[in-house]
């Protein structure tokens, strides 16, 4: 008897670990464990047996049905975890998170997308070096050591000669000397100013320039090309306004507006009330410049532009701190 029962543990262990799937740990159960099955059969027999032989199986039965119960919790478990397990890591109600990936910023986004509108009218892109010397940055520009501009122009000195480029119209003086008309690029890139930082003032923006020379270049081209200009950036229906101005570089020069795109002409701190914002300078280019770089002044006759690009993005979104752009807090970077 005890020898059977031995058997039993050992086919019903095996059944138990080796089951497979649900529906055969079932049957296992119920051919080892059941009411009908030999171990209960002994258990209920146990009572016709002879008192020192009841004992001893009644022992060994009772063992072997706990051992059997405890592998049968196992082969369950095992099973639900291999079944449950799959469906639990996927959750197939939940919203999907998707992964966050980098981004480019919004001011490499601008300076591309107007590269792009530039490429389109005609200019090429070029470039220089951020530290420049006093001959590049002012003295070709027409700006002389004792000139007012250099009051708004204030920058950063490196030593007595060499600083950060106030603008990137030194590009322009290069690109001018290393070749002859027809020229027509434009030359984005950062640029340095010694201001206290405010809304509309930071020590370091961007700005795109252009300038294009040629035989007969005329005034009406540079309104023409800057109001087609806008209008792709900015939508057709945006109101554009040219006003006199001053630069040492550019005569005649003028100041191209804007309406207000962050109160729609209403008047805010961004444009300072007016309900215009001043998006670029321009004018036709001095002939003391040309001089400068050797063109003939009766030859030859051009236009430069030259923008703020952070502006244009502050413009093209509603964003009304220009400082937000360098401080890199994603939370404003992701929005914009
Ligand atoms: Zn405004």
């Amino acid at each position: 008897m005890i020898e059977r029962l031995k058997e039993l543990r050992g086919e019903a262990v095996a059944a138990f670990d080796g089951a497979a799937s649900p529906q055969e740990l079932e049957e296992a159960r119920v051919r080892y464990l059941g009411r009908k099955s030999e171990l209960n059969q002994a258990s209920r027999g146990l009572k016709d047996l002879p008192e020192d032989e009841r004992r001893a199986v009644g022992r060994a039965v009772n063992e072997i049905k706990n051992e059997l119960a405890a592998h049968l919790t196992a082969a369950t478990d095992r099973l639900e975890a291999a079944a449950g397990g799959a469906a639990s890591s996927v959750d197939l109600t939940l919203p999907g998170r998707r992964p966050w990936v980098g981004g480019k910023h919004p001011i490499t986004r601008t300076l591309e997308r107007l590269e792009s509108i530039f490429a389109g009218l005609g200019f090429e892109v070029a470039t220089g070096p951020h530290i420049e010397d006093d001959f590049h940055n002012f003295e070709a520009l027409n700006i002389p050591p004792d000139h007012p501009a250099r009051d708004m122009h204030d920058t950063f000195y490196i030593d007595g000669d060499r600083l950060l480029r106030t603008h990137t119209s030194p590009v322009q003086i290069r690109t001018m000397k290393s070749r002859k008309p027809p020229v027509r690029i434009i030359a984005p890139g950062r640029v340095y100013r010694n201001e206290t930082p405010d809304a509309s003032h930071g020590s370091e923006f961007y700005q795109l320039e252009g300038l294009y020379v040629d035989r007969g270049v005329r005034f009406g081209e540079l309104m023409g090309v800057l109001t087609k200009f806008l209008g792709e950036l900015y939508g057709e229906a945006i109101a554009v306004r040219f006003r006199p101005g001053f630069f040492p570089f550019t005569e005649p020069s003028t100041e191209v507006d804007i309406e207000c795109r962050i109160c729609h002409g209403r008047g805010c701190p961004v444009c300072k009330n007016t309900g215009w914002v001043e998006l670029l300078g321009a004018g036709m280019v001095d002939p003391r410049v040309f001089e400068a770089v050797g063109y003939d002044p009766d030859v030859y006759t051009g236009y430069a532009f030259g923008l703020g690009v952070d502006r244009i993005h502050m413009m093209m979104c509603g964003v009304n701190d220009i400082r937000l752009y360098h401080e890199n807090d994603l939370r404003f970077l992701r929005q914009v």
